[in-house]
């Protein structure tokens, strides 16, 4: 086992990061944005989008059976939403962990909703909480020729 190679044994990995209605209209998605620049990790997708209700429906059918699911398919249709996918080793724990705890109040000082929100139910971007689900949603809401395969110059200067 040779204690050099840990980070090379770690995946690349994608994940679906989304700034969600509020934090459009707050005017923090520069700054949501810029955290995930700043650790390192590639944008490979980015854009502006009115989400319809049924895609809403689908990206969150797992909460379904919730008593808040129909306020939060009404949150997340209220606006725009900025849908990205970022790639990078280990993409999907950092990127959960840069954005905190999903109750603001609970999310650690440093983390984006520790930082810049206060209520669950307005707790400003998502982030994919598996590799599967990130691929998952990637593919849900975006559409083929809107993803970009490129090779930042800075990548030597961030992996071994
Ligand atoms: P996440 O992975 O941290 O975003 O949290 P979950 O997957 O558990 O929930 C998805 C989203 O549903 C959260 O980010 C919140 O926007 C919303 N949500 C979760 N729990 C509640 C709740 O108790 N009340 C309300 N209003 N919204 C909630
Ligand atoms: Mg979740």
């Amino acid at each position: 086992f040779l204690p050099h190679l840990v980070a090379s044994m770690e995946e690349v990995e994608e994940t679906y990061i989304m700034i969600k209605p509020d934090g459009v209209q707050r005017g923090l998605v520069g700054e949501i944005i810029s955290r995930f620049e700043k650790k390192g990790f590639k944008l490979t997708g980015l854009k502006l989008f009115q989400c319809p209700k049924e895609l809403a429906e689908e990206h969150y059918k797992d909460l379904k059976s919730k008593s808040f699911f129909p306020k939060l398919i009404d949150y997340i249709t209220s606006g725009p939403v900025v849908c990205m996918a970022w790639e990078g080793i280990g993409v999907v724990a950092s990127a959960r962990k840069l954005i905190g705890a999903t109750n603001p109040l609970n999310a650690e000082p440093g983390t984006i909703r520790g930082d810049l929100a206060v209520q669950t139910g307005r707790n400003v971007v998502h982030g994919s909480d598996s590799p599967e689900n990130g691929k998952r949603e990637i593919a849900l809401w975006f559409k083929e020729g809107e993803l970009s395969s490129w090779t930042p110059v800075q990548e030597p200067w961030l992996t071994e």
